[in-house]
């Protein structure tokens, strides 16, 4: 004993558990030797020296297995265990250093001394302090097991040595790391290493507690599928008495719809899969999907189908004026329709069931027109006529096969095709089918969306039309197949061979009149719930709207402009400021505003340099101007208007013919380099092109040119050629009456159209007067008001 820090004292070797200054635990003492020594301790000041043996697992530790550093600790209280061992309350005193053992048998005794530490107290020290006792109590949520009181002796005691002591007991360390805190002997970077130790252990246990959390939510999943399973199968039992009480009202459903016993055959398999199968099983959903699709068809139920060819017509004049040609030719087609059901009839009655398919095969019908010129209201007048059920498709932009056939149902989300979509919409098997817009109907990668389509429409092959989906023939040999079309150029060959082709021309301005007259005025105030007593429009409002706010070959503009306006009184009426109303044309311009169109033909004055072309797009037929204005320059040709390259090279092909033949439009022979030339084509957003305004922009070239005022009364179309030649152009029909809609009088056209106004209706042709040219020569006289005097004496 020979410094005064030194003293001599009973040691025992622990194995874990160790205490450090200042704390409290409870050791338990089982082999002889730590027992005598605390019964030696016992007898003396109860103090003892703790220190922890390198290794647990040596039984009778030496010396030499033991640290150096241990904590001189008081023994609280002790109990005596059931074996003998002693349960013993003790708590650290100090940190000391064993310097030597002074008795090894029949239990340790050392000499102690005290070890000091490095307490440097500053903000970055309190900061630990504080971010660990934040850390315990987080851990401490998140499930860490800390006793009551020692939580609130950690929170409570007073030095930051103290704080860091009572940290080591409870980190969830390994001993010989618990050790390595007690030997460190700057207080700082044993904070700093408690500070490791609490982030991992939170760390850890966060992640614990959300894979805990993770495993429960699927355990309790598990449970209540497996609970609701039997939950299920018990009310089944109770309910169906053996078949699931879905899969009876399948089998109803299969016997009540009448279809063809193949189809029942497959029907039945397919119901039998689905009872095999559990209710969970994805695959039973698409089953049920596909039942019903083969439930719902209309395998047998059909409408009346016999034509009253009188009652027809008379339904047909009814929603319809005008168009009387088309009708009688609609009329005939169903007298034909009538005659074979008769004789295939008589053909079934004697058996023979063959010759009944062939007698009984409507051909398909295209009606071929500019849009609002009553294509489909046309066609859902011939259902009312024949009392079927109509139905409209349109196959615009199709260019899937499967969408006409249906994707196979091996396809996620597999459905019938378009076809086959429609019969279930009307619900009969001979329905009145109108496929709309044909022309637009397209082939790629994915199959021939056209040849499809022909299958369905063709009669030898549609009584038993196989859609993927479906699996199973369907009969369309009973559908009325109608399509629409706006133009024919872009139907596929093969298609356009099978169509019997109806045209639907467009409207004249009287005949607008009296549609809108006698038939749309009628069906808007009926839409808008007025009465005639309510709302009356006068003639000259009427023919304000067909010129003034319309520019169309159909009604359908027309029929939405008369919509605005009884819109607007519909309104009045309710807020009570007018109880009716009778249309006049300044109320026109009041409800939809400034006119849309203003008609140049009639109103505009022979110009120079303008001249009027006819042109045809999808919509009908159109009327345009061509501009050209001459001003000073260097022999630019410019070219606006939104025009295409083939519109283009026809400005070049005119001007190069008016160039090359100087000298007999009197002009002077270097004309063309002292002036440049501009040529406009309004409306200048709409595009266009086509080679048909090759005579019209010379001959706007030539006014211009010459200054010789254009006829305003005049229009044309054609073709021109380097040599001046008028050449065929297509879609004259349409030009026509858009012309004699416009007001014009006298159109020019190639000599080799002539042939083109043989199906133009008469009423159109009588007001009009045609010339048929050869040669841009042929144009000059009848389109200019008068021939530029050089022309005269070089012609
Ligand atoms: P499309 O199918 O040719 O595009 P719609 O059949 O939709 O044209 O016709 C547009 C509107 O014009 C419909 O309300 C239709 O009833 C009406 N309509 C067209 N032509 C006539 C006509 N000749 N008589 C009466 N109404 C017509």
């Amino acid at each position: 004993m020979g410094s005064p820090n030194q003293t001599t004292l009973p040691i025992i070797a622990v194995r874990d558990g160790i205490v450090f200054p200042k704390t409290e635990n409870v050791l338990i003492f089982g082999r002889l030797k730590s027992i005598t020594t605390i019964n030696e301790a016992l007898k003396k000041d109860k103090r003892i020296v703790l220190v922890m043996q390198r290794s647990s697992s040596v039984e009778d530790p030496k010396k030499e297995d033991l640290y150096d550093i241990g904590v001189i600790a008081t023994i609280e209280k002790t109990v005596v265990g059931e074996k003998g061992e002693i349960n013993a309350l003790v708590k650290g005193v100090e940190k000391v250093r064993i310097t030597e053992y002074t008795k090894e048998t029949p239990y340790f005794e050392g000499t102690v001394e005290k070890v000091e530490e490095i307490l440097d107290d500053d903000n970055e020290l309190q900061a630990m302090v504080k971010h660990i006792s934040l850390q315990v109590k987080k851990a401490i949520n998140l499930g860490k097991a800390v006793d009551f009181v020692f939580l609130m002796n950690i929170l409570n005691v007073g030095t930051p040595q103290d704080f860091s002591y009572h940290i080591a007991m409870v980190l969830d360390i390994k001993e010989k790391e618990k050790q390595l805190l007690l030997e460190e002997n700057n207080l700082k970077m044993r904070l700093i290493n408690e500070v490791d130790y609490i982030n991992k252990e939170v760390k850890i246990l966060e992640i614990e507690q959300n894979i805990s959390a993770k495993t429960q939510r699927k355990f309790e999943k598990g449970m209540k599928e497996t609970f609701l399973k039997e939950k299920m199968k018990t009310i089944e039992e109770e309910l169906g008495g053996g078949e699931d009480k879905d899969l009876k009202e399948y089998r109803d459903k299969i016997i009540a719809s009448k279809m063809p016993k193949q189809v029942e055959e497959k029907a039945l398999k397919e119901l039998k899969r689905l009872s095999q199968m559990s209710q969970f099983n994805p695959e039973a959903s698409y089953v049920k999907t596909y039942l019903d699709w083969l439930v719902d068809l209309p395998w047998s139920t059909t409408s009346t189908s016999n034509v009253d060819i009188k009652q027809a017509e008379k339904i047909l004049n009814e929603d319809h004026f005008g168009l009387k040609k088309i009708k009688e030719r609609i009329l005939e087609y169903l007298a034909v329709i009538e005659l074979r059901r008769q004789k295939a009839e008589v053909a079934q009655k004697d058996g023979n069931a063959e010759k009944k398919k062939k007698e009984y095969q409507p051909t398909i019908i295209c009606f071929v027109g500019p849009p609002g010129v009553g294509k489909t209201s046309l066609g859902r007048s011939i259902a009312r006529a024949l009392d079927r059920k109509f139905v409209k498709m349109s196959l615009g932009g199709i260019r899937d096969e499967a969408e006409i056939r249906g994707h196979r149902r091996t396809y996620v989300g597999a459905l019938p095709g378009r076809i086959i979509q429609g019969i279930k919409q009307a619900g009969t098997k001979n329905p009145l089918f109108m496929l709309d817009e044909i022309d637009k109907i397209g082939r790629d990668y994915r199959g021939d969306a056209s040849a499809a389509l022909l299958e369905a429409l063709d009669p030898e092959q549609n009584h038993a039309f196989s859609d993927h989906y479906l699996e199973v023939p369907f009969d369309l040999s009973d559908v009325f197949f109608i399509t629409t079309a706006n133009m024919l150029d872009t139907i596929p060959e093969a298609l356009l061979d099978r169509l019997e082709i109806i045209n639907f021309p467009g409207y004249t301005e009287d005949e607008k009149f009296h549609i809108v007259k006698d038939y749309l005025v009628k069906k808007q105030i009926d839409a808008h719930s007025l009465s005639t007593a309510e709302v009356q429009v006068h003639d000259a409002a009427m023919k304000t709207i067909i010129r003034r706010y319309t520019r169309e070959a159909g009604v359908r503009e027309l029929e939405r402009q008369v919509a605005g306006v009884f819109r607007k009184i519909a309104r009045e009426i309710v807020e009570k400021k007018i109880t009716k109303k009778a249309v006049t044309t300044t109320d026109v311009s009041k409800y939809l505003g400034p006119y849309k169109y203003s008609n140049q033909i009639i109103e505009g004055k022979n110009t120079i340099g303008i001249s009027t072309g006819l042109a045809w797009t999808q919509a009908g037929g159109d009327i345009l101007f061509i501009e050209v204005a001459i001003m000073p320059g260097k022999g630019v040709l410019t070219l606006t208007g939104h025009l295409g390259d083939v519109m283009k090279e026809s400005c070049q092909a005119a001007l190069s013919y008016i160039r090359s033949r100087w000298e007999k439009f009197g002009l002077k022979k270097d004309f063309f380099h002292n002036f440049d030339i501009h040529v406009h084509v309004p409306e200048g957003a709409v595009p266009k092109d086509g080679p048909s305004a090759g005579l019209a922009i010379a001959t706007a070239m030539l006014s211009a040119l010459t200054k010789t005022p254009f006829r305003r009364d005049v229009a044309m179309t054609g073709e021109i050629t380097l040599r001046g030649r008028a050449l065929e152009i297509g879609g004259v029909k349409e030009k026509v009456i858009a012309a004699h809609r416009a007001g014009i009088k006298t159109i020019i056209l190639p000599k080799d159209n002539k042939k083109d106004l043989e199906d133009i209706p008469d009423y159109i042709l009588k007001g009009l007067k045609f010339v048929y040219v050869e040669n841009l020569d042929d144009v000059l006289p009848v389109a200019l008001t008068h021939l530029p005097r050089t022309v005269k004496s070089g012609s």
